[in-house]
C-alpha cells in the first residue's frame, strides 16, 4: 500500500496557550473552517470536541493530549472535495494549565510546530512564558495569535511588545489589526498589502479588500520593518534589497518559511477567535511557515543492541520507528496508545517491537482521530500520528520500532512530583479497585507517582501541585468507582546529604544454629552531575539521583551478595535519614567487607549495607530538601505593598517587578510549604483582584529552624 499523500503537506502541531486566552475557542474554529465539525459548541457550554471527558468539562480546561486529524484548503485557493489533495492538519492538544507539565512536555516533542495564542488583553501570561520556554527547549518552530481583539482593553500593541520584550525579540509582525476593542473588524496582512473581513455566519467567507485608509501609513512602515527582517535572512536577496529591488512576495515567503523552520523568525498575526476574525488566515501560515515532517532533522536515539548513536529520516522506506506519546482511554474504541511515526510504515494486524523494554507487541487495529469520528486504518506512513489498539506494555515515552532494527528514541523528561497526599480506601473492595486504578493512572502519567508509607502502609500519591491530584483522584472516583479518604496536600520533601562519610556495617549474629554474617564498608558522597559524554563504568549502577559503585576486589564480599547491598542502601534511602523522606542525589561506593562460608546470606547483607547507610548518612551532614516555586503575582498597584510583603513574610525571595497592562506583576521564589491556600490570602488581601500563578523551580535546603519543625511533627 502507498500513502494517499505528500508527506510535504502534513503539518504535526499544536495550539499552545495561557489558560483563558482562547486555545479551546481557536481550536473549535480550526476544526470548524477545516470542515470537520459543522456545528460550533460553546465553551462554557463544555461542548467541545476535544475536552470529551466529563471533568474536564466541569472544568473547563483541556487536559488530555489527543491528536486530530483535519484537512485545509488554502484561503483564495480553489476548495479541494478530495481530502487527499488538501493539507493535512494533526493538532496535538496540549493543556493549558501548569500543573500539567507532563502533558506539555510530552506533546511538545511529538509536535513540529505550534500555535501560540496570546489573550490581546493580558499579553505574555507566566504560563505562555513556561510554554515558551518548553517549546525553545524541543526547537518548535512557532506563529502567534494575538486572540480576544475584540474585548475591552486590547491591544495589539502592547500584547506585541509583551512578546517581544518578555519571550523573543525574533518576533515579527506579519498583520495589524483593523480597529480594536468593539471596533475590531479584520486585519491588514503586511506582505500582500491587502485588508481581509470576514463574512458569513461564523466568519467562513474571508473577504479580501484594500487597505482603509487610515492604516495606510502604519502599514507601509511595518511592512517596512518586516521586508527588511526576512531578507537579513538571506545574503542574496540582502544584496538586492540594499540595490532597491525588493524580492517578489513568494521569494520573501520562501525565505520566511526557512527562517520560521530554523527558530530564527517567529511571526505574528492576530484576531479575534470568538468573533470569527482572522483563524483562518493563520491556518495559512501553519501551511506556509510551520515544518512538515520533512523539514525536520532527523529522530535520534541509541540502537540497544550495540549502544551506538542512530538515526531515522522521515521516509516509508526506512525501518519503522515511532515514539508512543500518550495513553488513552476513548469511550468507544477503549484504551488507545497514541503515537508518532519518525520513519518507515505500520501494517494494522501486524507485530511492532517495543524496543523500551524489550516486548514484542500486536497491534491490532490503528485509527484516527477525526473531530466527529474514529477513521480505522490499515497502515500508517512516517511522519505521520495515529493510535494503536491492543497494545499492553507500551507507555508513554516508550518506543515502537522494527525488531530488526531496533533503536531507543531519547526519552521526554518529566520533572520531579512535588506535592503529596494520604489516601485511604474506604472498604476492601475498594482497596483492590484503588490500587488498579492507581497503577493506570501512573502509566499514563509520568508525573504521577504511587508510593507506600513504609511504617504505616497506607498510600501516597505525588504529583505536580494540587488541582494535579485533585482532578486524577477525581478519575479515580469516577472511572473506576473507587470511594476513599483523601488527605490532605503535602509539601513533597526530600533529604539528601551535603558531605561524605566512611562507615562499615555489620549484621553478625552466631549463637547456635546457622547464623548470620553480613559485613559491609562504604563510602558515602554527594552526587556529582554528570559530565556531558561522560561514560558509565562497568561497576556502576546510575540513575538520576543515586549511584551505587561496586569496588569488591578479590570477592572479599562475593558476587551474589552484591545485589543485596545495593537493595539494602536502596531501601534504607526510601527511609530517609532526618524526618522520614525519601533520601536523593548521593553515591555509594562499596569498596570492602568480608563473609562467612556458613552464615552469609543476601538478608544478611542487606541488613548490614542498611545499617552502614543509615550511619553513614548521620555523618555526611544531612538535611531536608524543599521545593521552591516560581511565584508570579498580578495585583493593582495599590496592593503591591502588601503583596510584596506578605511573599517576604512567607520566605519568598523578590525577584522582580514589572507593569501589566494597568496592572503590576510580583515575581518571587517561595518554598511550596508556604504557599498552600495563598489564593484565597490574595483573594482577600486584594478584594478578589489579584491573581496568581505558580509553578516548580527547584529543590532547595530547608533552613536549619524550619527543618527542626518538620522533624519534630514528624515523630
Ligand atoms: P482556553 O482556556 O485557552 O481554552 O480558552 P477558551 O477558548 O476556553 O476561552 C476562554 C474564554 O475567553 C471563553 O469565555 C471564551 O468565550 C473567551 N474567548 C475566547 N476567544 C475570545 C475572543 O477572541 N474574544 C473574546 N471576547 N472572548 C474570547
Amino acid at each position: 500500500m502507498n500513502r494517499d499523500y505528500p508527506l510535504e503537506r502534513v503539518r504535526n502541531f499544536g495550539i499552545i496557550a495561557h489558560i483563558d486566552a482562547g486555545k479551546t475557542t481557536t481550536s473549535e474554529r480550526v476544526l470548524f473552517y477545516t470542515g470537520a465539525q459543522h456545528k460550533i459548541g460553546e465553551v462554557h457550554e463544555g461542548e467541545t470536541t476535544t475536552d470529551w471527558m466529563e471533568q474536564e468539562r466541569e472544568r473547563g480546561i483541556t487536559i488530555t493530549a489527543a491528536a486530530i486529524t483535519c484537512f485545509w484548503t488554502k484561503t483564495g485557493e480553489p476548495d479541494k472535495k478530495d481530502t487527499a489533495k488538501k493539507y493535512r492538519f494533526n493538532i496535538i492538544d496540549t493543556p493549558g494549565h501548569i500543573d500539567f507539565t507532563a502533558e506539555v512536555k510530552r506533546s511538545m516533542r511529538v509536535l513540529d510546530g505550534a500555535i501560540v495564542v496570546f489573550d490581546g488583553v493580558a499579553g505574555v501570561e507566566p504560563q505562555s512564558e513556561t510554554n515558551w520556554r518548553y517549546a525553545d527547549e524541543a526547537k518548535v518552530p512557532r506563529v502567534c495569535f494575538i486572540n480576544k481583539l475584540d474585548r475591552t482593553g486590547a491591544s495589539f500593541e502592547n500584547s506585541y511588545k509583551s512578546i517581544l520584550d518578555r519571550l523573543s525579540p525574533k518576533a515579527i509582525r506579519m498583520q495589524i489589526p483593523i480597529g480594536e476593542e468593539s471596533a475590531h473588524e479584520g486585519v491588514v496582512d503586511l506582505l500582500a498589502m491587502k485588508a481581509y473581513a470576514f463574512g458569513g455566519d461564523m466568519g467562513e467567507n474571508v473577504i479580501e479588500g484594500e487597505i482603509p485608509e487610515n492604516l495606510a501609513a502604519a502599514a507601509k512602515k511595518h511592512r517596512g520593518e518586516l521586508v527588511e527582517r526576512i531578507v537579513e535572512q538571506d545574503d542574496a536577496a540582502m544584496s538586492a534589497y540594499l540595490e532597491g529591488k525588493e524580492p517578489p512576495v513568494e521569494e520573501l515567503k520562501a525565505i520566511l518559511r526557512k527562517a520560521v523552520i530554523a527558530n530564527e523568525i517567529f511571526p505574528v498575526y492576530c484576531g479575534s477567535a470568538l468573533k470569527n476574525r482572522g483563524v483562518q488566515l493563520v491556518l495559512d501560515a501553519v501551511v506556509d511557515y510551520l515544518p512538515s515532517p520533512l523539514d525536520l532533522p532527523p529522530a535520534t536515539g541509541t540502537n540497544p543492541k550495540t549502544g551506538e548513536p542512530a538515526e531515522r529520516h522521515a521516509s516509508d522506506d526506512e525501518p519503522f520507528c515511532a515514539l508512543a506519546f500518550k495513553l488513552q482511554t476513548d469511550p468507544f474504541v477503549g484504551a488507545l496508545t497514541f503515537f508518532r511515526v519518525y520513519s518507515g510504515t505500520l501494517s494494522a494486524g501486524s507485530y511492532v517491537y517495543n524496543s523500551t523494554v524489550g516486548a514484542k507487541e500486536r497491534v491490532g487495529r490503528i485509527v484516527r482521530l477525526q473531530a466527529d469520528k474514529r477513521e480505522e486504518v490499515q497502515q500508517v506512513f512516517a511522519g505521520e500520528i495515529a493510535a494503536a489498539v491492543g497494545l499492553k506494555e507500551t507507555k508513554t515515552s516508550h518506543t515502537l520500532c522494527d525488531e530488526a532494527n531496533p533503536i531507543v528514541l531519547e526519552e521526554i523528561k518529566f520533572p520531579e512530583p512535588v506535592v503529596s497526599l494520604r489516601i485511604e480506601p474506604k472498604t476492601k473492595a475498594d482497596q483492590e479497585k484503588m490500587g488498579i486504578a492507581l497503577r493506570k493512572l501512573a502509566d499514563e502519567d509520568p508525573t504521577f507517582r504511587v508510593t507506600t508509607d513504609e511504617e504505616t502502609a497506607e498510600t501516597i500519591i505525588s504529583g505536580m501541585g494540587e488541582l494535579h491530584l485533585e482532578i486524577l483522584v477525581d478519575r479515580m472516583k469516577r472511572e473506576f468507582n473507587v470511594t476513599a479518604d483523601v488527605g490532605k496536600p503535602q509539601v513533597a520533601y526530600r533529604e539528601t546529604i551535603l558531605g561524605s562519610a566512611e562507615t562499615e556495617g555489620k549484621y553478625i549474629k552466631q549463637t547456635g544454629g546457622r547464623g548470620q554474617y553480613g559485613h559491609v564498608k562504604i563510602r558515602m558522597k554527594k552526587l556529582e552531575p554528570l559530565v556531558e559524554g561522560a561514560k558509565i563504568a562497568k561497576n556502576v549502577t546510575r540513575e538520576d539521583h543515586f549511584e551505587f559503585i561496586n569496588n569488591i576486589k578479590g570477592g572479599v564480599v562475593p558476587q551474589e551478595y552484591i545485589p543485596a547491598v545495593e537493595k539494602g542502601v536502596r531501601e534504607a534511602m526510601a527511609r530517609g535519614i532526618l524526618a522520614g523522606f525519601p533520601v536523593v542525589d548521593v553515591s555509594v561506593d562499596l569498596y570492602d567487607g568480608s563473609y562467612h562460608e556458613v552464615d552469609s546470606s543476601e538478608i544478611a547483607f542487606k541488613i548490614a549495607a542498611s545499617m552502614a547507610f543509615r550511619d553513614a548518612a548521620q555523618k555526611a551532614k544531612p538535611v531536608i530538601l524543599e521545593p521552591i516555586m516560581r511565584v508570579e503575582v498580578v495585583v493593582p498597584e495599590q496592593f503591591m505593598g502588601d503583596i510584596t510583603g506578605s511573599l517576604s513574610g512567607k520566605r519568598g525571595a523578590i525577584e522582580g517587578m514589572e507593569d501589566r497592562g494597568m496592572n503590576k506583576a510580583v515575581h518571587a521564589k517561595v518554598p511550596l510549604s508556604e504557599m498552600f491556600g495563598y489564593t484565597t490570602t490574595l483573594r482577600s488581601m486584594t478584594e478578589g483582584r489579584g491573581s496568581m500563578t505558580m509553578e516548580f523551580d527547584h529543590y532547595d535546603v530547608v533552613p536549619t529552624n524550619v527543618a527542626a519543625d518538620i522533624i519534630a511533627s514528624r515523630k
